[in-house]
């Protein structure tokens, strides 16, 4: 049961996004942070021109555009609804599986980006087995529908046979390659084109009958994946009863938290096409901190584990995730606090080195500015100025508390680059 204090979790969700090199993943998070901080000012950014431009200066001069966890929010379309999505990096290249096993352990929910012209790519397939490992709901973006060679069907079908998963295609490209010009929403039966190049003019209109026969086959392939979770979904579909909205949003969304059932998106990170729906879906499809099952500690000296569920008023519980030089402030410690509550000018005891250590300042990222905070609160991610002895991996636990370590990572076989 969610109590009041536990309430706002319902409008989190902590993803990563995980790709082959090349696939978009870099276009794709930019295009997020600019979607998402265009309807919030942030910092001094007031326009949102002015953020895609400044993203473009950082690229040329080859700083890396995010932080290890960058704070964005998002209305959810349609609703005055409103969420933090906290975006993980999530290092893409097999070179760095520990650090891809490391961000597995800190997110609730992935996107996967695909080069809809290449399929699946074998370090997808890599960083999707990890993902397995660690039970990460995902969703998939099939990305550069525009390009050459760009086809749907052949994701849907790579994801099938390559991934051994049910693909649920929750989109389907109004044209592929140079005709690509929209995107049909297939659980709302919606057609959404675009009237400028940011992307932002958006017209939803009915789905035009030259694609009727392929989104009637798109459909019937969503509603028995959707099916495969919800029984009274299943009767309808063999009564041959259409589903509500909500019933197969719903159903969907069970799938991917709980089964091998994987909502696919289409779009042109590129062509500023699919990335806002594509954060539409992160909120249907992708679980908050609460429906994830709650992490586990090993208590000290003993066999005994305890759980750790996603509550501000529990025992704080967090862990470090990524040490960050920074030329103003020093070092910079990513933590993401699964449990409690962390305050700036505390002491918090470090359970992996068995040393007290005093949070000195607490900073949530965002894409381009950085917010001080008294607390972050579970389920959130920060950064803590003022950690000495901190390393990567480390549990942070409250001052006083019996010493827990979270669930270790497991350090899989070296994986030879493909
Ligand atoms: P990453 O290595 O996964 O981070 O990929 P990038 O985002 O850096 O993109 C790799 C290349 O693909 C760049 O040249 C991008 O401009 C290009 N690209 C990314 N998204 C798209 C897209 O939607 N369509 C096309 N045609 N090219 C894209």
């Amino acid at each position: 049961m969610t109590t009041k204090a536990q309430s706002y979790l319902t409008h989190f969700r902590n993803i990563g996004i995980a790709a082959h090199i090349d696939a978009g993943k870099t276009t794709t998070t930019e295009r997020i942070l600019y979607y998402t901080g265009r309807t919030h000012n942030i910092g001094e950014v007031h326009d949102g021109a002015a953020t895609m431009d400044w993203m473009e200066q950082e690229r040329e001069r080859g700083i890396t555009i995010t932080a290890a966890a960058t704070t964005a929010k998002w209305k959810r379309s349609g609703t005055d609804q409103e969420y933090v999505v906290n975006i993980i990096d999530t290092p893409g290249h097999v070179d760095f599986t520990i650090e891809v096993e490391r961000s597995m352990r800190v997110l609730d929910g992935a996107v996967a980006v695909f080069d809809s012209s290449q399929g699946v790519e074998p370090q997808s397939e890599t960083v999707w087995r990890q993902a397995d490992r660690y039970g990460v709901p995902r969703i998939a973006f099939s990305n550069k529908m525009d390009k050459t060679g760009a086809s749907f069907e052949l994701v849907l079908s790579d994801i099938r046979e390559r991934l051994g998963a049910i693909p649920a295609p929750i989109q389907y490209p109004m044209g592929q390659e140079n005709e690509f010009k929209g995107i049909i929403d297939i659980v709302r039966m919606q057609a959404h084109t675009y009237t400028n190049d940011l992307g932002t003019d958006i017209v939803v209109g009915e789905v035009p009958a030259e694609f009727a026969d392929k989104v009637a086959e798109m459909r019937s392939q969503l509603i028995e994946a959707a099916a495969e979770v919800d029984e009274d979904l299943m009767m309808k579909y063999l009564e041959g009863e259409e589903p509500s909205v909500e019933e197969l949003v719903a159903a969907i969304r069970k799938g991917t938290v709980e089964k091998r059932i994987f909502p696919v998106l289409c779009g042109s990170a590129l062509k500023n096409k699919g990335v806002q729906l594509l954060l539409d879906a992160v909120i249907d499809y992708l679980p908050s901190p609460l429906e994830v099952p709650a992490i586990r500690g090993k208590v000290e000296d003993s066999e005994e584990t305890v759980e750790f569920p996603a509550d501000p008023d529990g025992k704080l519980a967090a862990l470090a995730f990524k040490i960050m030089a920074d030329p103003y402030v020093g070092r910079l410690t990513f933590v993401r606090i699964y449990s409690g509550t962390m305050q700036s000018g505390s002491y918090v005891m470090n359970a992996s080195k068995d040393k007290r250590e005093r949070v000195g300042r607490l900073l949530k990222m965002h894409a381009n500015s950085r917010e001080e905070v008294t607390e972050l609160k579970a389920g959130e991610l920060g950064a803590v100025i003022g950690l000495k002895d901190s390393g990567t991996g480390n549990t942070l636990i409250g001052d006083g508390d019996d010493a827990v370590l979270l669930e270790s990572i497991d350090v899989p076989e070296p994986v030879i680059k493909l």
